[in-house]
């Protein structure tokens, strides 16, 4: 069963509304990685280890309110409620599926809205976060791409869907991890808004932030080269490829960056990624299976080929339809067969089980919120790394 509730009590509408009528000069500390929450601090001069308390109390703690921030004497709260405030976007609601999925919808301005999904396991909490308002890579089996793309989230906004997820689920991140791995697969390319992702991840990882070890946050890519370079040399983190094809004219087909970044050069990418000091572990290849289009034998022992010698793990992602899609799910022995030639061949493969699909949550069913999408052309596509 689905069960929808609007978040917010009319104490929380208070605060709201009292920081909103805040002077708006004043700076806004949420989503700030370490290194802009000292040059704040600098500003008004205080010491740099003032940030990280301030850092830590934010995001281990999920305080937003400088009150609440015990630690601090008096008079340093007095300063920072003259010059700052700490204020994350507004949560408009939370969805629970029948089996343990949770799904928050973000308001992010404009009308528009943003979702995040964690799936709980046995051994671990996962929560997909989503890096823009829509997308505009336009990959065939998105519904995300149906979307079009509005505009890119801040890094707080980002931020944001970790920290609010933490409070909801009852744990933090000083105690007791519920969340214990972040991957970006919810709405949009995270590459593509590098500048903004970048932050974010550091946040994520950060001892003082939510401290999640460097294995347990995942980017994921639809293959912008220059940026997986770019992420390469900039923090250590593990990486997903949407691969879906092992072939051009496919993958041309259902992912269509590939015409601009072909599959030789995206193998040259993860190659120079998995080779670099600090990221000494696989790729995960997403592939999600399609009923008669990409699930084929063939296909299989190509993508076997494509993979052979490299630090790979396949994870097969069966299709989640949604309206007026021309794709179906792949039949459930088409996708083992598929897992096991690839296994034969030494190849990792594992198989996503589909969660939350009764409140639309499942892979690629993410839609948001998008308001006055502007379907940009993948050419208008930042794809080189500044
Ligand atoms: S699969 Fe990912 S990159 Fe492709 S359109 Fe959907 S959200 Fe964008």
């Amino acid at each position: 069963m689905t069960g929808e509730k609007t978040t917010g009590s009319t104490e929380q509408a208070n605060q709201v509304v009292s920081r909103l009528a805040s002077p708006v000069s004043l700076v806004n500390l949420f989503g700030m990685d370490r290194e802009r929450l000292r040059a704040q601090f600098a500003s008004i001069g205080e010491k740099p280890f003032r940030a990280d308390q301030i850092m830590q109390w934010i995001y281990r703690r999920g305080v937003d309110d400088f009150a609440g921030m015990s630690n601090l004497s008096k008079d340093l709260r007095a300063r920072l409620e003259a010059n700052f405030v700490v204020r994350p976007p507004e949560l408009l609601t939370e969805q629970l599926s029948a089996d343990g999925t949770r799904k928050w919808v973000l308001k992010v301005g404009g009308g528009q809205a943003i979702e995040t999904v964690f799936i709980p396991e046995k051994d671990r909490g996962t929560l997909c976060i989503s890096s823009q308002v829509g997308c505009a890579m336009d990959c065939a089996f998105c519904s995300t791409a149906q979307q079009g793309l509005n505009r890119n989230l801040d890094t707080a906004e980002i931020v944001a869907q970790v920290w609010f997820a933490a409070k909801a689920l009852g744990g933090d991140f000083q105690n007791e991890r519920v969340i214990s791995n972040v991957v970006f697969m919810g709405m949009g390319e995270p590459l593509a808004n590098y500048n903004a992702v970048l932050p974010a991840v550091k946040i994520l990882q950060d001892d003082f932030g939510f401290g999640l070890s460097k294995r347990r946050t995942t980017v994921s890519t639809s293959g912008l080269v220059p940026f997986m370079d770019r992420l390469r040399e900039d923090v250590d983190t593990a990486l997903a490829v949407s691969l879906h094809a092992p072939n051009d004219a496919l993958r041309n087909e259902l992912v269509p960056i590939n015409k601009k970044y072909p599959i030789a050069e995206l193998m040259d990418a993860c190659r120079r990624y998995t080779a670099h000091r600090d990221h000494k572990m696989h790729i995960v290849y997403e592939y999600v299976m399609l009923d008669g289009v990409n699930d084929s034998p063939a296909l299989a022992r190509d993508l076997a080929r494509l993979l052979n010698g490299m630090p790979a793990k396949v994870n097969l992602i069966p299709f989640n339809p949604f309206p007026e899609t021309r794709f179906k799910r792949s039949k459930q022995d088409a996708i083992e067969t598929f897992a096991g030639i690839l296994r034969g061949k030494n190849i990792l493969a594992t198989t996503r089980k589909t969660r939350g699909d009764d409140i639309d949550a499942a892979c690629g069913q993410l839609v948001g919120k998008v308001l006055n999408k502007q379907k940009r052309r993948l050419s208008d596509i930042p794809v080189r790394a500044a």
